[in-house]
């Protein structure tokens, strides 16, 4: 089977395949910096056309009247094909954005169940009756929002697209969606996968193209009633001023900088093999990712060199070799920028426990690699205990007293996630509930499930996707009053 169902060089605008007239957009193995595809991104005018034939689509009487089972069934047949496609379609995302491929085929996995719960769920959302004061039956009903804007990132891209197309669609509206220039690709599929399931044409665009140009268009667009956008907190909060102004909804999932935090009586093998995955996984390249690691006083000597060697023995590799644990990084300009933040760190004073360079096989030369690296030593203050890095960067810190742990776990712009390690349940749920992150996990790490809700809090951003509300964030709510008895008295 062919790796790519979407025709090649082309753009998804309003149901047709055409040829883009933007900049060119290659897309680069990071792997190696061989060319995967090119292909002339969208311009502004894509977005017009894109919305208007939406808009169209979505208001026809074959989608607008569509009961939710039925509209479930094309949902449910997208999940299939993208199981029958996922080898293909997690190669072509190792390709894309260079995480080894154990990893891209749990994105894929996920973007399929993605759909299938979406589709489960679209079949139980009821509307209400509240209780009326008067001669009349009122209804509270559920209805699309219109035309939904949604703008992903380029670390996950089939399974970040997914979260965003399957309830949009589910809710009733059309999506304009705009991945990252980086990786366009898996975007593309999905859009094609959408309509090899017999989604109305018109219904999903796909717009490759430059935040600043295209994502703005999208932002701006007067017929756009929604945004849903997952990426970094300044531009989430660029764009939420825009849509404030603009009196637009949105569902923001931007960046994070967790803590993972160690108590005395962690079982330290578990706690280990947690913080490795938790950090360095994808690269350390993902908003969830457990970047600060704080360890009780009386074990930190021993996690930290414990942590610290099993760092440098991870495997960094060719993404689609066997056993690769960590592949090359985004591109070598993001991998520059980690590096960046490296020497800041060891100029602030840190202490360099493992990594810090690249790999020196040199076939992997041709790649953005960089091994996994474990800083400690340093003061709360310094950049790159504050800053989010987006890379294979842990820093590891101490602490005595529980009250001054919390403080400086909290002492972040972030709340995204948590990560806790103690065997004293009733210490986890103290902590847990005191952390200002949208997810804690206890003795686990970077566990996620559709059926959970999932965001974050502060600059992590304030709305939930995912759980049992994934519809709920693309409807408005609308108030329906039945009279029940004959004309009203005043007028009489
Ligand atoms: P960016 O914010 O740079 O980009 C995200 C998306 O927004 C891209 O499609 C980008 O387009 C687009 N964009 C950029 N500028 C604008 C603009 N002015 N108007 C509209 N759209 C725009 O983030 P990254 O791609 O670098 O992704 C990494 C960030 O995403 C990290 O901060 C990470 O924590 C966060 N993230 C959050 C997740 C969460 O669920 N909380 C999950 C995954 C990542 P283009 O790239 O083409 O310019």
């Amino acid at each position: 089977m062919s790796e790519r169902l979407a025709p090649e060089g082309r753009i998804l605008v309003g149901g047709e395949w055409v040829e883009g007239s933007g900049a060119e957009i290659v897309a680069t193995d990071p792997a190696d910096g061989t060319t995967v595809a090119t292909l002339a991104g969208a311009v502004p005018a894509d977005v017009d056309r894109a919305v208007r034939r939406g808009e169209a689509a979505r208001s026809a009487a074959a989608w607008r009247t569509m009961l939710p089972h039925q509209r479930a069934r094309y949902l449910a047949r997208t999940a299939e094909l993208i199981e029958d496609r996922s080898e293909e379609l997690a190669l072509l995302q190792s390709r894309d954005n260079g995480k080894p491929l154990a990893e891209t085929r749990a994105l894929v996995a996920s973007a399929a169940g993605t759909f299938r719960y979406v589709a489960a769920l679209l079949e139980t959302q009821e509307g209400s009756i509240p209780p009326s004061r008067g001669d009349y039956l009122s209804f509270s009903v559920h209805e699309p929002i219109g035309v939904v804007g949604a703008i992903t990132p380029w670390n996950s891209p089939i399974a970040s697209d997914a979260q965003k197309v399957a309830p949009a669609l589910a809710a009733g509206n059309a999506v304009v969606l705009k991945p990252a220039a980086w990786t366009p690709l898996l975007a593309l599929e999905l859009g094609a996968l959408l309509l090899e399931a017999g989604i109305p044409e018109g219904l999903v665009s796909v717009l490759p193209g430059p935040g600043r140009t295209v994502g703005q268009a999208i932002v701006e667009h007067p017929g756009i009633g929604h945004l849903s956008f997952t990426g970094g907190t300044d531009t989430g909060r660029e764009l939420a001023a825009t849509a404030a102004r603009l009196l637009k909804t949105t569902s923001l999932e931007l960046g994070g900088k967790s803590p993972t935090i160690v108590l005395p009586d962690a079982d330290l093998d578990v706690a280990v093999n947690g913080i490795l995955y938790g950090i360095f996984s994808s690269q350390g390249q993902s908003c969830i990712a457990g970047s600060r690691l704080f360890v009780h006083d009386s074990v930190y000597d021993e996690v930290v060199a414990r942590v610290a060697e099993r760092a440098d023995a991870l495997r960094v590799g060719h993404p689609r070799a066997e056993g690769t644990q960590l592949g090359p990084l985004i591109t070598a300009s993001h991998r520059d920028a980690v590096e960046r933040f490296i020497a800041d760190g060891l100029a602030a004073g840190g202490t360099l426990r493992a990594g810090g360079a690249r790999p020196t096989d040199p076939a992997l030369a041709a790649g953005s690699y960089l091994r996994p690296t474990v800083i400690d030593g340093l003061r709360a203050d310094a950049s790159i205990v504050r800053e989010e890095i987006f890379g294979p960067v842990l820093v590891a810190l101490r602490w005595r007293d529980e009250e001054e742990l919390v403080e400086a776990a909290n002492d972040t712009s972030y709340g995204l996630a948590c990560g806790i390690w103690t065997r004293d349940f009733a210490r986890a749920w103290r902590i847990a509930r005191a952390i200002d992150a949208g997810t804690v996990w206890v003795n686990t790490y970077k566990q996620l499930s559709i059926a959970t809700p999932f965001g974050g809090m502060k600059d992590s951003g304030s709305t939930r996707e995912k759980g049992l509300g994934a519809i709920r964030a693309y409807q408005r709510q609308k108030s329906i009053y039945l009279g029940t008895s004959g004309p009203i008295a005043w007028a009489d």
